[in-house]
């Protein structure tokens, strides 16, 4: 291990710059760089004799160079460095361009491997821009003449330079990569062992041997990743929560009391809730469902539970709107059952009991939490913050997009208190693949229907030709009291973008993009369009206050139409609003798309989703498709990531997970034999205890990534 451990800043050939571009992609070892692999290959295996060299192919041949020579273009914008090669067969012309220091290395006389593709110039045909490597004695090619890794892109680290830095590492250090897979493992997958994986992986003799290897290392990072959730799983399992016997009676005079019934899904997942509460093992469960599916009604009905057995319960929601919006819909359904429900923003405090809702200040709120003077308290995150202290809590509810891991969850546990409850609610559709990985400590709750009385909402793509049309029917929506949204990707006016020049390749032109933006169509729109309609803007840097009163006044119907930034894309109910116009669709993901609609068809009136795309984009095109022809957010989650790849899909990017690993997430059958290994490792040894090397790979695993 200790060589391995050998810092890239003792490598004599890695200068500054390099560490430095290095250290940006978090290598910092020669383990480090050992592990950084290619994302594809070029095969140059084949040499062939330059006599069979034809137009359109890529090739690679072997020869002597004959001819070296080095010129500008007329106009001095090309600098071209032209070689004629030559073997026993014939000879060809190869040429760079922009690359003069070509010139230095390529020598008439000496032996040279060119890779590249085969174009056709005034005289003939010529190697395009081939990969050159000198042939030396010993006859070694890492760049040519055999199956070529391709690293992933990045500035300043060609693969080139990649190649040239590793392969002498790997011959150095291959056999000191230990191996980590257990025994059992790797003989019931035949996988290679790890020194014949590194390599071939780098270096491969065949494609099907670096395929084999690649497989190796899918397997091998997500089984990290899986032994990392369940690890922490089966330590949960290990503590002690407070029971919280359902009262059924209590449970029917809650149902009863609402002023609509349940869907059928929203009573199976109440049920899996409350019998959960009701052991002694901490629950771990996500309630996941659409957008108005009534996840809330389900989260307050636990809630209750737990409190009447004499606890205290957390409900913590992304932005102060939510909280306050939650404090209202949640005190009103409690309205009675005479609890003491407390709403934490960063300044105030509210309290309801009683019936009645009193101001009170942040600090009586926080003495009163800690005296079990308030039984429900809801806030933004930072309601877990040192100094908030509970009575007894029981139960976390974490509204939209936070991870609450078991580490948080023991920070809440204080002086041999038992462990919380946790129920993480979520509209953002899980694909099966990352329920099981990333997500794979939760258990699953799904709403599956809509409340009965909902209308599905009409969404349709508008050609650029039918706006006017579109506002016309704004207009009378209007008219008759409903209220529209239009979403744009920004908050500013138009910047500029850099594009390639047509003309001149090697000449930026600037020009203005044309991505919407909420304080132009808000200009536009109060005074060219709808002049007499009450038209505001919302965006994120506006304070917490003035977005809550604008909302106030939206819910109200003192506003007509809101232009506004992604922010309103969680949670907030709108029942009058009918319209969800989005300006510039295809900058927002599916899911992110589908947030938006849903906050239009809340109500038993008809809505409709209008999408405004400028964009020619073939990729585009098929994703708003989706989102037209689709009303199920799973469907779309699942589109999304197969038409983007599982690095777009909602959150993965800031997970930190391995690209390896992020490719295998979209394999749902080799997530199930990770799964399953996984499991089967830890029910005989939970703590890995005779594992030591792979205990701490998945403890330095844990450290580097971050599920949120
Ligand atoms: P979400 O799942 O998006 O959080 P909410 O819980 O905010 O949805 O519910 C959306 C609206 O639907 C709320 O006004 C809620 O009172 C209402 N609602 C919830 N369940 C039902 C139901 N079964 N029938 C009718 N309306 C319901
Ligand atoms: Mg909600």
């Amino acid at each position: 291990m200790l060589n391995l451990g050998i810092r890239i800043e003792e490598i004599p050939k890695i200068g500054q710059a390099y560490q430095k571009r290095l250290k940006k992609l978090g290598i910092e070892t020669i383990e480090d760089l050992l592990f950084y692999f290619p994302s594809r290959y070029e095969d140059f295996s084949n040499i062939i004799p330059i006599e069979k060299v034809k137009l359109g192919s890529t090739v690679c041949v072997q020869g002597k160079i004959v001819e070296v020579k080095h010129r500008r273009t007329f106009k001095k914008l090309m600098d071209i460095t032209e070689v004629i090669i030559e073997d026993q067969t014939g000879s060809v012309k190869a040429l760079w361009f922009n690359q003069p220091y070509l010139a230095k290395s390529l020598k008439e006389n000496d032996l040279f491997c060119l890779a590249g593709k085969v174009s056709l110039g005034k005289d003939g045909i010529y190697l395009n821009n081939p990969i050159h490597e000198r042939v030396n004695k010993d006859n070694k090619l890492i760049h040519t003449g055999r199956i070529v890794p391709v690293y992933p892109e990045t500035k300043g680290l060609t693969s080139r330079w990649l190649r040239f830095i590793i392969k002498p590492l790997l011959a150095n250090f291959y056999s000191k990569v230990p191996e980590i897979l257990p025994l059992e493992i790797l003989k019931k997958y035949r996988f290679l062992p790890i020194k014949k994986s590194i390599w071939q992986i780098h270096f491969p003799d065949s494609l099907e041997l670096a395929n084999a290897a690649k497989s190796r290392f899918t397997f091998e990072e997500l089984f990290f990743l899986e032994l990392f959730v369940l690890k922490e799983k089966f330590r949960l399992m290990q503590t002690k929560a407070p029971a919280c016997p359902m009262d059924v009676e209590l449970m029917k005079k809650f149902t009863s009391s609402l002023p609509f019934k349940l869907t059928d899904s929203q009573k199976q997942c109440s049920y899996q809730i409350l019998k959960d509460l009701e052991k002694s093992v901490p629950m771990s469960r996500l309630l996941e469902g659409d957008v108005g599916s009534g996840k809330t009604v389900v989260a307050t009905m636990a809630a209750l539970s737990v409190v009447k057995n004499g606890y205290q319960v957390a409900f913590m929601v992304p932005t102060e709107i939510l909280a306050k919006q939650h404090f209202k819909s949640i005190t009103e359904l409690l309205r009675n059952f005479n609890l003491k429900i407390g709403l934490s923003t960063s300044k105030e405090g509210r309290i309801y009991k009683d019936k009645e809702t009193y101001q009170t200040s942040k600090k009586s709120l926080l003495e009163d939490l800690k005296n079990g003077q308030i039984d429900i308290i809801i806030g933004t995150h930072s309601l877990i913050q040192k100094g908030v202290e509970f009575k007894q809590l029981a139960l976390v509810v974490i509204d939209e997009q936070h991870r609450f891991g078991v580490e948080q969850r023991s920070q809440l546990v204080k002086n041999d208190k038992l462990f919380p409850h946790l129920l993480s609610i979520t509209a953002t559709p899980i694909p099966r693949t990352l329920a099981l990985t990333v997500y794979g400590d939760l258990d699953l709750s799904l709403i599956k229907e809509m409340p009965k009385n909902r209308k599905k909402v009409k969404t349709v793509i508008v050609q650029p030709n039918d706006r006017k049309k579109a506002y016309e029917f704004i207009r009378k929506e209007v008219k008759e009291g409903k209220g529209v949204f239009v979403i744009c990707p920004r908050i500013e006016v138009r910047s500029f973008k850099l594009e390639v020049g047509i003309k001149n390749p090697n000449i930026r032109v600037r020009t203005w993009d044309d991505v919407k933006a909420v304080k132009d169509e808000y200009q536009k729109l109060s005074k060219d369009i709808f002049p007499d309609l009450r038209i505001t803007m919302m965006h994120g840097k506006m304070k917490p206050k003035e977005k809550e009163m604008i909302m106030q006044d939206f819910k109200k119907g003192q506003i007509d139409i809101l232009v506004s930034t992604s922010v309103v894309e969680v949670g907030v109910d709108v029942p009058r609003a009918t319209i969800m116009m989005i300006e510039g669709a295809e900058k927002f993901g599916l899911a992110q798309l589908h947030q938006f609609r849903g906050r239009v068809g809340r109500s038993d009136m008809q809505s409709y989703c209008f999408l405004f795309t400028t964009s020619p984009d073939h990729l585009n095109r098929k994703r708003l498709k989706a989102i037209v022809s689709s009303n199920n957010g799973f469907e779309l989650a699942q589109k999304d990531l197969e038409i983007r790849g599982p690095g777009q899909l909602y959150g993965t990017q800031q997970w930190g997970i391995p690209d390896i690993a992020m490719q295998g997430l979209s394999d749902i059958l080799l997530v199930e034999k990770t799964r399953n290994a996984a499991k089967k490792i830890l029910e005989n040894d939970p703590v890995l205890q005779n594992y030591p090397l792979l205990r701490e790979k998945v403890s330095r695993f844990g450290q580097r990534i971050h599920l949120e």
